[in-house]
């Protein structure tokens, strides 16, 4: 799925993208802010991304999506390997514009009752 979103052939509000990396909204949004950052090449998750460049430039792009949302308090998340993981092509989650607390997972959560 995010491969094809990486080729423009499925469709997404697309925030961000470079020649490596592109962000595009969440669908379904788990907060008012839920943007997904995305490396084009597919690495199937943070387990087994090796490269110190991207990682760096995924963070990076991540912290400056909550940045030109106009967040001043956001959370940056990925989740590795089944059942956390829900889709196999890395993706780090910014979510912002909700009352998430503390740990992380609240918002996920309560994704998953809605399911
Ligand atoms: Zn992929």
């Amino acid at each position: 799925m995010f491969c094809r979103i990486v080729a423009h052939e499925a469709p997404a509000t697309i925030r961000y993208e470079d020649a490596d990396v592109i962000a595009f909204d969440a669908e379904p949004a788990a907060t008012p802010l839920h943007v997904l950052v995305v490396p084009r090449n597919h690495i199937r998750s943070v387990a087994e991304l090796a490269d110190t460049e991207l990682a760096g430039r995924l963070v990076l792009v991540s912290s400056r999506i909550a940045a030109d949302a106009g967040a001043k308090s956001f959370r940056v998340a990925t989740n590795s390997g089944a059942p956390l993981q829900d889709v196999f092509h890395l993706h780090w989650h910014v979510m912002a514009g909700d009352a998430m607390g503390h740990p992380a997972g609240i918002a996920f959560s309560r994704r998953t009752q809605k399911l």
